[in-house]
């Protein structure tokens, strides 16, 4: 595997314009590696990068880690940091490579379509900011170009004061979601609930955002009918982690929980 160690952005880029891959911290390229899944010729090593490690007030760049993110980041974002993997996997792996592998139980996607945040990326040729929205395709699958890196993500200045976090797994720790969820809401009630693992894609319960978020004061009946309703709205599978009525049931379950939490 030849391998490249650029320390700007532009040098990163332009071995991307050469057919490279990229490697942060290789905690899911190596496993696919590893796996025999993918076998790349030509690396780009991103650690060395410093522009991609820099957290510029609401942009987050791509090679920040979970370790980091889990000390500074947003409320809800640290906890979904705090979820991912062990303290080694958090201490290399980045939320560049969790946007860009897009699975759809990367736990750091839900708080990206919460408070619909952009994803930054650049090529040789030039830079473009995408909705998270439009970057999210389907499995594994985003709007990416093979020659365009991601340099980071793009946050909303001002972000709800009341956010929440959680996952649903099979164990407290080092997990794959079963479900997870991040629930906001502001002071004049605006409520937005965003899923992963229960969609190809990470998801906005827009009808139960509307629900809830019409109701000042959420009594227990509100609140049932908003978890009826985020579990309606979701589309899960069946798979080696869970039959989709159980993570439908848990998704409906988690972000009634959460809602609670920012009601306190
Ligand atoms: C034991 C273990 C436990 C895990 N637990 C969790 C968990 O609980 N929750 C969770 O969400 N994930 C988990 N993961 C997955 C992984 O740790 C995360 O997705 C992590 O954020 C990947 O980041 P990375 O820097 O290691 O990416 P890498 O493995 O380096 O790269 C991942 C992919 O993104 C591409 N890439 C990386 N950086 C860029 C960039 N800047 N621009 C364009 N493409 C890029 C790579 O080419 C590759 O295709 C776990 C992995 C392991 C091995």
């Amino acid at each position: 595997m030849d391998t490249q160690y650029p320390k700007t952005i532009d040098e990163a880029v332009s071995a991307l314009s050469d057919g490279a891959t990229p490697l942060a911290g290789g905690t899911d390229l190596m496993v696919e590696v590893n796996f025999g899944h993918r076998r790349p010729d030509h690396v780009v090593a991103l650690r060395r990068v410093d522009e991609l490690a820099e957290w510029d007030g609401s942009t987050i760049g791509a090679g920040v880690t979970w370790r980091r993110i889990e000390l500074e980041g947003p409320k809800a974002l640290a906890e979904a940091a705090r979820t991912v993997g062990s303290p080694q996997i958090r201490n290399a792996g980045t939320i560049g490579g969790n946007v860009a592998t897009a699975s759809p139980a990367g736990d750091g996607l839900p708080f990206l379509a919460a408070v619909d945040a952009s994803i930054e990326v650049r090529s040789a040729t030039g830079s473009r900011s995408i909705q998270w929205d439009e970057f999210f395709l389907g499995v594994k699958k985003t709007a990416l170009e093979a020659d365009e890196l991601v340099t980071g993500v793009d946050l909303p200045e001002d972000l709800p004061e009341r956010q929440a976090f959680g996952k649903v797994g099979v164990r407290n720790a080092m997990v794959i979601a079963t479900v997870c969820c991040v629930v906001t809401r502001e002071l004049d009630g605006l409520t937005r609930v965003a899923l992963g693992s229960v969609a190809p894609t990470p998801m906005r319960a827009r009808q139960s955002e509307e629900m809830i978020s019409a109701v000042a004061r959420p009594s227990e009946s509100d609140l049932a009918e908003f978890a009826r309703l985020v579990a309606a709205e979701v589309s899960p599978i069946t798979d080696h982690r869970s039959t989709a009525e159980y993570r439908r049931h848990a998704a409906g379950v988690l972000a009634r929980r959460l809602l609670g939490r920012c009601l306190r």
